[in-house]
């Protein structure tokens, strides 16, 4: 073990894995259940129960024993086929992965964007879904890639419109921002546990519409492992999973969605959005610029930005990591040199906010990059919606 993580804690500003509540990771040790037990039924009910309002819907969420990647490639090999035709909207590294996901299982699709310089245009996807003759779409709600939301409000219209199978990624934006599952017409959605719902990597959560379901009841050549008409077999006969649960996990996960109800779901979702709104005006009035530059919807559960001309991100991002045990993201894909990536997701309150902010901006002043030390902070706290 090594002791000086003890001593001094590393602090997560990264977009998943985030800090976990201390009394998460009690919880997740508390007991050792035997997954199949009513004791542990009933846990593992209550948990998808109180997750409804996350996904907004009335409709069973199931549990999966996988990461969010492995979710996304279960639901699409449970509810596409070979026959299919998905628009795989692109504008962000998770958007791509699930292209190359549906590609590797024989599912033919369209990349839709491949820039990741803005939202999805609507009356392009429109025209993309009649010439292609489209028949399902995959889509990133929140892309951590970049920090783009994508309007699925409006998607999910389109989808109807034509009759497509619309499957979301809503990995890193579950227990941060509001989803209606049952109002904008979704047919799969998946999320993990390891961002907006504070517990260790290893679990994923997933809701699906009764046309994704009938798919799942008729495909053969659905996944064995992920399998969704042998998992809603299981929850609907004694609330129990598939072979053997992630125990541990389950009650991470029960105690983290205990605590959003205890806030007050709206509570939470309107802390990300505050949290959001301050963090971008700290950076701007740093001299960053706010990724992409062009955007009609930034995410509420991390900010992405460019730095000011001379800054080296990775020895901004080393130097707060060895100095001040605090993590932050660095870009992914073709941004990787070119932006932060900040996370305010999860357990994340204003004054963990207010740490990172002083950090950056201490960092950057110590490194030579011509910061005024306080000015970040001010534009933060000053921030006000009103
Ligand atoms: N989708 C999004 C939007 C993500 O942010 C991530 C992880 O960062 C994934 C999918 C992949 O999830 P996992 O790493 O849990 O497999």
């Amino acid at each position: 073990m090594n002791q000086a993580f003890l001593v001094r804690p590393n602090k997560l500003f990264t977009p998943g894995p985030v800090n976990i509540p201390n009394r998460v990771a009690l919880a997740s040790i508390s007991a050792c259940y035997h997954h199949r037990t009513k004791v542990f039924s009933d846990i593992l009910t209550e948990t998808l129960e109180l997750m409804k309002p996350l996904f907004g819907t009335v409709r069973p969420v199931y549990p999966i024993h996988t990461t969010g990647r492995g979710a996304m490639e279960g639901v699409v090999n449970n509810i596409l086929t070979p026959n299919d035709k998905a628009i795989a909207i692109c504008n962000g590294s998770f958007g791509t992965m699930a292209a190359t996901m549906m590609d590797r299982n024989g599912i033919p699709n369209v990349r839709c964007y491949e820039s990741w310089t803005d939202t999805v245009n609507l009356e392009y996807l429109e025209k993309l879904i009649q010439d292609e003759k489209a028949t399902a779409i995959t889509v990133v709600h929140n892309d951590t890639s970049n920090g783009l939301v994508n309007p699925i409000w409006e998607i999910g219209k389109l989808a109807r419109k034509y009759d497509l199978m619309l499957i979301v990624d809503f990995v890193s934006a579950a227990g941060c921002t509001p989803f209606k599952f049952d109002e904008w017409g979704v047919d799969a959605v998946v999320t993990a546990s390891q961002k907006g719902l504070m517990s260790p990597a290893g679990m994923s959560f997933c809701v699906l519409s009764e046309k994704a379901e009938n798919a799942c009841a008729t495909i053969e050549s659905r996944d064995f492992y992920i399998d969704f008409k042998s998992i809603k077999k299981s929850i609907e006969k004694n609330g129990q999973t598939p072979g053997s649960t992630p125990v541990s996990l389950v009650l991470a996960v029960h105690e983290a969605v205990k605590m959003i109800h205890e806030e007050g779901v709206e509570n939470v979702f309107a802390r990300h959005h505050d949290l959001a709104c301050r963090t971008r005006a700290a950076l701007q009035a740093m001299g960053f610029k706010l990724f992409p530059e062009t955007c009609n919807f930034r995410s509420d559960s991390l900010t992405v930005a460019t730095p000011p001309e001379g800054v080296d991100i990775a020895k901004l991002t080393s130097y707060m990591q060895s100095e001040y045990h605090l993590q932050i993201g660095k870009g992914l894909g073709d941004y990787a040199n070119q932006t932060i990536r900040i996370a305010h997701m999860g357990y994340c309150y204003i004054e963990d906010m207010i740490q990172c902010i002083a950090a950056l901006e201490s960092a950057m002043a110590t490194l030579g990059w011509n910061q005024t030390v306080g000015k970040g902070l001010q534009a933060f706290l000053a921030y006000s919606d009103k």
